[in-house]
């Protein structure tokens, strides 16, 4: 059926709702440039103001899905799951779940991003492992997952086009922050991998996109609709971003944190593992992909299995499996930094807030996050915590430990930290969870 642009936004301008032919017809002539930028930018500008129903955006999403490939893992045994977190600093429990959710017999397609905004990506970070390669063939993709059930690339011309040449143009007509916007370009994505299921992390606080939990648990509802409108079952926990995940927030270093983990490591500083908020949110998302791929029955169950596998070293064998079969990759020469600095504490009293974007956004200015889409990232460069949320600390204390390749950066990353942390004289009054809310 043929339908006129200009009518479409007419309709979605004025608050009506598309039928399921009018978003196919949209999403497919944009995908063959039938429909120009500026009626899909006019376009996805009525969607800001007026949105869409859940089966509006459960069609859109399918649309853009299909307006690319779709893997066939038809010759793959076993469950199809994923995870997909909206982003964080030092966030990267992807390269701990992979290897534990695979060594249960779960396959784990994922295809990862780069780093947005403040936010770290596992493209990056992987990528800073000498010899990594991110770069695969559909091919190679499905032969990795077909030999060790976890493999990782990015976004290829032939997955979601449509979302590729939308994600640009509302990058540029201020159109990104719209829920049925993001979530038809997120789940597109993860529905291209042919999923038995997906687990959600939804987070919330001063580092994430989504400040509020409010906002956050708004986001985790859509797209868990979306998915289950299109056959895929969705679980959602809305975690905190409030602080740095863990330990460490950079490239090589995130790796470090992960292969420690995995190898059984801790990281006690007075009296508090800095590596337990990482390998604990990893565990609780893993125990989740194990329910949803079925080989537990509840998530206390997958807890269990999940923690099993990682203290006997399963994890660990897998993840090793993984840096093998897309290298040879030599995690034993992680690139160090030259040069570091301490953030020291300004006066005495509790560390009651951090301002977690700006830690993200010290990160850039010491390149371990991009300015610009064409920058090179330092991968040795990063912050590592000596603090969290309610540490008592004295005036000229080591709050954080930033470095670089380059001196100079670490000046402006200093004033950035500084700027981030904050100290009053009580302990804050309440402190928000690791894991606030689940949706399943
Ligand atoms: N991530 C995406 O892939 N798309 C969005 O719109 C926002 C975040």
């Amino acid at each position: 059926m043929q339908f006129n642009a200009a009518e479409l936004i007419k309709k979605k301008k004025t608050g009506g709702a598309h039928s399921a032919e009018e978003i196919r017809w949209l999403i497919q002539q944009y995908t063959k440039n039938e429909v120009p930028d500026y009626q899909m930018a006019a376009w996805a500008m009525a969607v800001w103001f007026k949105g869409m129903t859940d089966d509006e955006i459960a069609i859109f999403t399918e649309s853009m899905k299909n307006s690319g490939k779709v893997f066939d893992l038809s010759n793959l045994t076993g469950p199809r799951i994923d995870k997909h977190s909206t982003g964080g600093v030092g966030d990267k429990t992807s390269l701990i779940i992979g290897p534990i959710v695979a060594s249960a017999g779960i396959n784990v397609p994922m295809i990862a991003g780069r780093g947005l905004g403040h936010t770290g990506g596992t493209l990056d970070k992987l990528e800073s492992i000498p010899g990594f390669r991110v770069r695969l063939s559909r091919e190679e993709f499905v032969q990795n997952l077909e030999h060790h059930r976890f493999s990782l690339m990015g976004q290829t011309e032939d997955i979601c086009p449509a979302d590729r040449k939308l994600y640009s143009l509302r990058d540029v007509t201020s159109t990104v922050d719209s829920l049925p916007l993001i979530c038809g370009s997120i789940m597109s994505k993860k529905l291209a991998e042919n999923l038995s299921g997906l687990v959600l992390d939804i987070k919330f606080g001063s580092g994430a996109f989504m400040k509020t939990v409010d906002d956050a648990l708004a986001l985790a509802q859509l797209l868990k609709t979306t998915g289950e409108k299109n056959g895929v079952p969705v679980s959602a926990l809305i975690t905190n971003m409030n602080q740095p995940l863990g330990r460490f927030v950079g490239n090589s270093v995130e790796i470090q944190e992960c292969l420690e983990i995995l190898e059984g490591k801790t990281c006690v500083e007075k009296g508090f593992d800095f590596y337990e908020p990482t390998r604990e949110l990893s565990l609780h998302l893993s125990a989740h992909m194990l329910r949803l791929g079925q080989v537990v029955k509840t998530v206390e169950e997958g807890y269990e299995r999940a923690k099993q596998l990682l203290q006997s070293g399963e994890a660990l064998a897998a993840f090793h499996r993984l840096l093998h079969y897309q290298g040879p990759s030599d995690i034993s020469q992680l690139p160090k930094a030259k040069y570091s600095m301490n953030v020291v504490a300004k006066r005495s009293g509790f560390i009651s807030a951090i301002q977690t974007e700006l830690v993200g956004l010290a990160g850039i200015e010491l390149r371990a996050g991009r300015k610009l889409t064409s920058d090179n990232l330092d991968y040795s460069a990063g912050v590592e915590c000596h603090v969290r949320i309610g540490s008592e600390v004295v005036a000229n204390e080591k709050l954080f430990r930033i470095f670089s390749n380059t001196e100079a950066d670490l000046n402006r990353a200093e004033e950035l930290m500084q700027l981030a942390v904050q100290i009053e004289d009580a302990p804050p009054s309440e402190n928000l969870p690791l894991i606030l809310k689940v949706l399943t």
